[in-house]
C-alpha cells in the first residue's frame, strides 16, 4: 500500500507512521530523515543542498522529486511506504503523479493551531542520548533533566513558539492546498489528530483495512 501523510507540523504523522509501518511492514519515507542523512554524507549533491540551506532558501522542487524517486528505488519499498513530509508543494505532486500511483492520502486535520503550539513547545530533547520529553505528557521525573542518563533537556529551534508560528503559516501557504489537490483526484481521507496516537492510529486502522 502506498501512502501519503498529509497534515501539519505537530499533527503527530512521524509517530503514528512509525506505527502505521510495522502493521504493514513498509517502510516510512521521511524527506527531512532522508536530508539529514544526505547532508552528513558530504557528496557533491550534499554540499550543493547545504549552501541553499544556509542561504536560507528552499530546496528547488525538481531535486526533491529526484531524492524521493531515487529512495523509492530500492527494494524495500515493493509493498509499498508511507511519504512523511512528501510531497510539500502542487509542482511536486505534479511531478510525483508521473512517476508513481498513490493508494490513499490520509490527512490528519487538528482544529486548533494552540494544540499545535501546545504539542511542539512543549516537547524538549536530552543533549546527550536524544531521548524525547513532553512537559505534559511524558515529563521528566526531575524538571530539565533526562531520566535515562540525567542529560541536561533542551528545546529544538524549531520548536521555538515563534518558529512553531511560522511553519504553520509555511504550512498553510504551501502544503494546505493538497489537500484540495488529492481530494479532487478521490484520494484524500480526513482523520482527527487532535486525539492522542493512539486513538489517531485507529482511525488509519480502519481506513486501511
Ligand atoms: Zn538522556
Amino acid at each position: 500500500m502506498k501512502l501519503i501523510f498529509l497534515g501539519p507540523p505537530g499533527a503527530g504523522k512521524g509517530t503514528v507512521a512509525a506505527d502505521v509501518c510495522k502493521k504493514l511492514n513498509i517502510p516510512q519515507i521521511s524527506t527531512g530523515d532522508i536530508f539529514r542523512e544526505l547532508l552528513k554524507s558530504g557528496t557533491p549533491q550534499a554540499n550543493e543542498i547545504k549552501s541553499i540551506i544556509d542561504k536560507g532558501e528552499l530546496i528547488p522542487d525538481e531535486m526533491t522529486v529526484q531524492i524521493v524517486k531515487n529512495r523509492l528505488s530500492k527494494d524495500d519499498v515493493k509493498d509499498g511506504y508511507i511519504l512523511d513530509g512528501f510531497p510539500r508543494t502542487i509542482p511536486q505532486a505534479e511531478a510525483f503523479d508521473k512517476i508513481e500511483k498513490i493508494d490513499l492520502v490520509i490527512n490528519f486535520t487538528v482544529p486548533d493551531d494552540s494544540i499545535i503550539i501546545k504539542r511542539l513547545t512543549e516537547r524538549r530533547i536530552c543533549k546527550k542520548c536524544g531521548a524525547i520529553y513532553h512537559l505534559t505528557n511524558i515529563p521528566p521525573k526531575t524538571e530539565g533533566k533526562c531520566d535515562k542518563c540525567g542529560g541536561d533537556l533542551y528545546t529544538r529551534g524549531d520548536d521555538e513558539v515563534d518558529a512553531v508560528k511560522n511553519r504553520l503559516i509555511v504550512y498553510k501557504s504551501q502544503t494546505a492546498p493538497l489537500i484540495a489537490y488529492y481530494t479532487e483526484k478521490g484520494l484524500l481521507k480526513d482523520i482527527d489528530a487532535s486525539v492522542n496516537p493512539k486513538d489517531t492510529f485507529k482511525q488509519i486502522e480502519k481506513l486501511i483495512d
